[in-house]
Formats: structure tokens, sequence, C-alpha cells
């Protein structure tokens, strides 16, 4: 692999230009220049690390050299409408082929598409296996306008993974039936099992591999023996993070609901959420949290919530704690003993966390600290799936 002056990279200007950032973060210059040179990639990077950029500047970069549209799949509708919103507000001419689009929309996207007007497109993996969807990329591969396939999400293909999609095993077709299209894979997923899974079910294994350092320093995990935890939490927001909206992980929704009392009761603004909610209850919710934590967005992500800039994480009664062990080098502070500690507390001050299961994902360095006043609202989380 070709290390790079920063200074160097032909897709600066982009990074710059499009997105307004100054610099390229660890590998990611690498990655991009592999990829919109035509290479395929594997990418493991951890949650926060910057993967969106990895094939979403190789796409700009190869759209304006001409080589047409790059195709990202992905697994859920939220996540296709955060990238394609935040790629709008960039200036990026993206788009999302899904269920929640009327006909005449879809047909708007697909003559776009087709007409090679489209720098991204975002879609589930079971639209871009369909038949309709391939004679499409046909058509764009014969005039030379099928530039890239980015597979966001990769691990949704193994087996191993928490996430497993049987659809993914369905996208070996982009390989077989367009070689020559470059691919670049990407899951902030680490372990061995699920890395060759990856490699061996999307075919990549000429790709280069792009591992990121998963060792997080700023995340700060404090492990504490569990006596009482409703009072044990309390005293942990009460004392440690008086100011900042947090989450609170719980195991079931009759949990959620109960913390939620409590910490109400004892004078904290907290509002439960999970499935179990009504959609106009729910939407009331994101209402609620967004305008107070203004420095927070709420949004999901694998069915679940999403948000940037909060101060804390409280996996509350069940560890959360061993899918970061497993994917990250931590810093514990106190011991961890040979008894399973069912009560965490973890606290994010500054770069990306994943917490168990994938469900959930805090990015804290875009927080606006000061913001966040002591109203400051607790969401109480469940997704009603055992960690
Ligand atoms: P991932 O998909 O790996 O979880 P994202 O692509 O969502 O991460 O990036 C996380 C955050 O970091 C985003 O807000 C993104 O805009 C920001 N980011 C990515 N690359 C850079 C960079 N080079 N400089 C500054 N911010 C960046």
């Amino acid at each position: 692999m070709l290390s790079h002056h920063p200074a160097l990279s032909p897709h600066l200007p982009i990074l710059r230009e499009v997105f307004g950032y100054d610099a390229f973060r660890g590998p990611q210059q690498a990655i991009i220049d592999h990829v919109a040179a035509g290479g395929d990639a594997l990418v493991l990077m951890p949650t926060g690390g910057g993967k969106s950029l990895c094939y979403q500047i190789p796409a700009i970069a190869r759209q304006r050299a001409g080589h047409g549209i790059t195709v990202v799949v992905s697994p859920l509708i939220a996540l296709m409408h955060d990238q394609v919103g935040a790629l709008h507000e960039a200036g990026v001419n993206a788009a999302f082929l899904n269920s929640t689009l009327s006909s005449e929309e879809a047909s708007d996207i697909e003559r776009r598409l087709l007409r090679g007007e489209i720098t991204l497109l975002y879609a589930a993996p079971e639209r871009v296996t369909n038949a309709r969807f391939l004679a499409q990329m046909d058509s764009l591969l014969e005039r030379g306008l099928l530039s890239l396939f980015a597979i966001d999400e990769a691990h949704c293909v193994s087996q191993w993974g928490h996430d497993f999609r049987p659809e993914y095993r369905g996208l070996a077709v982009l390989h077989e039936r367009y070689p020559s299209v470059p691919r670049v894979a990407l899951t902030a997923t680490a372990d061995a099992l699920t890395r060759a899974d990856i490699v061996e079910r999307l075919q990549l294994e000429s790709a280069e591999l792009f591992i990121s350092s998963f060792d997080r320093p700023n995340i700060r995990y404090t492990i504490v023996e569990k006596k009482d935890a409703s009072t044990q939490l309390l005293r942990f927001i009460e004392r440690e993070h008086p100011e900042e909206a947090g989450v609170v992980y719980c195991q079931s929704r009759k949990r959620v609901e109960e913390i939620a009392a409590m910490l109400v009761e004892s004078g904290i603004h907290a509002l439960p959420y999970h499935a179990g909610l009504d959609a106009g209850m729910r939407q009331r919710h994101h209402l609620l949290l967004s305008a107070r934590q203004r420095a927070c967005k709420l949004g999901f992500a694998f069915g679940e919530f999403w948000e940037d800039g909060i101060g804390f994480v409280q996996p509350f009664l069940k560890p959360a704690f061993d899918e970061t062990a497993r994917s990250s080098q931590v810093v514990v502070d106190g011991k961890i003993g040979q008894h399973p500690m069912p009560f965490r507390h973890c606290s994010d001050t500054g770069a990306a966390h994943r917490l168990g299961g994938g469900f959930a994902e805090v990015t804290a360095d875009r927080a606006v600290k000061g913001q966040v006043g002591h109203a400051s609202p607790i969401a109480l989380i469940s997704n009603g799936v055992p960690w």
C-alpha cells in the first residue's frame, strides 16, 4: 500500500470543498485513493471513524471523471435517508430507491439513474439484486456509467454477526455479473470470523484490506458492582453528568417505563422510548428530545436510536461491554473481576462508540458542550431484544 503525503491526495479538494473538512482521518486517504483508482477494498473501521467518506469521495471523484454512478447497498431505510440528506446538504447528487417512495418518485429516480445524473444511489440489497434493477445496471454498464459498488454494513452478510441479513448473500451477483466494477465493502465489525465470512461471501479475496485502529482512548468505561441499581443510576446522573443529556438502555420495555418513572420522580427529565410506543407518542418524544437537547440530533439506526453529542451512555443492568470489548481496546477504570459485572457505566467523552449488539451508536465529538442544560432529558430505550 502506498503511503501518501496528505497534501498530495488528489481527493483533498473534494474533502475540503464538498464536505468542509481540512484533513483526512486515519486511513481514509489511502482507502479513498485506492477505491477512486478502481481498486476493491474491505474497510474495517470503528463506528464514527468516517467510513462514509471512504466511498462517497471516490463516488464523487469517479463521477467527475466520467465513470458514472456509485450504487450504495445499505440495510436500512433510516440509514439511507440520513446519508442522502447529508449528501444533499453538501450539494451532492444522491438519491435512494426504497419503499417510502411513491411510484412516480421511484420512476423519476430511475429515469435520472439511467441518464447517469445521480452520483450515489442508495438501495437495499433486495432491490439491488432484483431483475429490474440488474437490467438497469446492465444498461449503465454498457454505457460505461456503472462506476462503483459500496456495500455498507457488510457484516450483514455474515451469520456470525449480530445483524445477519440473508439478502446480503445475494450481493455476490454484483461481482459475478459486473467483474469490472470496483467494490468497497465497509463494516465496524472487526472480528476475524466475520471478516473471513465477508471476504468469502462477497468474493472479496483480491480486495485490499484496510483495518483501522479500534483503540478509542477517549471512551471511558467504569465498571462497578451492582448494589441498588436504581440509586446507582440516579447518583451517576446527578453526580457525574448533571449538565448532560444521556441515554439509558434497559433490557425490557417494562424496565424502560419503570426507570423513566423513577427518574421523573427524582426530578430528572426522562422519557421512555421503545417500540411499544405508538407512532404519535414516539414522534412527540422525538420532538421533545431534539428541542431540549439542542446539541443532539436524533434519528434511527438499526431500528434504534442514533444521536449526536450526548454526554453519557448508561447500559442499565445488562452488559453492553462485551461487544465493545471485542471490537475495541478499552480503558477500564477499576478492575474487571472474574465475575460478571452486571452494572456498567460508560462515559463517552470524545470519539464514537458502538454499544452492545449493534443497536446504538453514540458520537460525542460533535457535542457542543454547555449547550445542554439542566432540563436535558434522559432517554430510556429498549429494543425488546435481550442483549
Ligand atoms: P462511520 O460510518 O464510520 O460510523 P461516519 O462516516 O458517519 O462514520 O463519520 C462519522 C463522523 O465523522 C461524521 O460526522 C463525519 O462527517 C465525520 N468525519 C468523517 N471524516 C472526517 C474528516 N476527515 N474530518 C472531520 N470529520 C470527519
